[in-house]
């Protein structure tokens, strides 16, 4: 396998370091550069499989000022791989404007799969999986209701992701909008206290734990006239 003049988009855990696959260790290896969203987290996952790489840390902030110099290193015949903090990079996370743009250029981009949240709850749940909308994040404050109340009309299950800060607020809004619906929280997916809570919005709401939950969320919701 060639490596020059390439760059590799890897998936990464989502929570367990075990679920990454061995080509993707294997090309993380191989190559020169290493990007990455931040490289405290990266460089934590590396060192666990006693990968020593250059890091070189891309985020939506600084993605658009990196894309001439990474663009010329890989034309001179480096290689990269392009990682995120958690799962498939591009998916919520930065990498799409880099990516096009190497296209635009000729570069060669291989992928190589591993974690993703959303399909991962997707194949978990048990809601129809034969077409969906992956949502990820909804805005969060301009245009919020707006797309709630797209979504309330939408025909496909409906894949969310959410933070911490906005679940017990996300659960309120789809009881407002989508009282009726059949859905799933998804909480902290591979990981130790992996946890799920299924049922209406307002059913869920009263199941929770009087005090903040914590971790990562994927939410999942039903078609409009589905029923369990
Ligand atoms: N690129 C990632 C992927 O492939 O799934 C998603 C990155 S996005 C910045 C992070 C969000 O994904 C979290 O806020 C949460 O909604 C979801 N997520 C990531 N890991 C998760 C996990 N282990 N359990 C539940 N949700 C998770």
């Amino acid at each position: 396998m060639s490596y020059s003049g390439k760059i590799f988009v890897i998936a990464t855990p989502i929570g367990n370091l075990g679920d990454i696959t061995l080509r993707a260790l294997e090309t993380l290896k191989n190559v020169d550069f290493i990007l990455c969203e931040d490289t405290r987290t990266s460089g934590n996952l590396l060192r666990h499989y006693e990968i020593s790489k250059e890091l070189i840390s891309l985020n939506a902030k600084n993605e658009r000022g990196k894309i001439d110099w990474i663009t010329g290193r890989i034309e001179k015949g480096e290689s990269g791989a392009l990682i995120s903090d958690a799962g498939t990079p591009c998916i919520s996370d930065p990498g799409i404007r880099l990516i096009n743009s190497l296209i635009k250029n000729g570069i060669d981009i291989i992928g190589i799969p591993g974690a993703n949240a959303a399909l991962l709850a997707l194949s978990i749940n048990g809601l129809p999986t034969d077409s969906f909308l992956f949502e990820g994040f909804l805005p969060q404050k301009k245009g919020r209701q707006k797309k709630l109340k797209e979504l309330a009309e939408e025909k496909r299950t409906l894949v969310l992701y959410e933070s911490v800060h906005r679940i017990e607020k996300l659960l309120n809004e789809i009881s407002e909008y989508m009282p009726d619906r059949t859905i799933v929280v998804n909480r902290e997916l591979t990981k130790k206290f992996e946890e799920s809570w299924r049922g209406t919005a307002s059913e869920i709401i009263e199941q929770l734990p009087g005090k903040t939950i914590k971790g990562e969320f994927v939410v999942v919701i039903s078609p409009i006239d589905w029923r369990e």
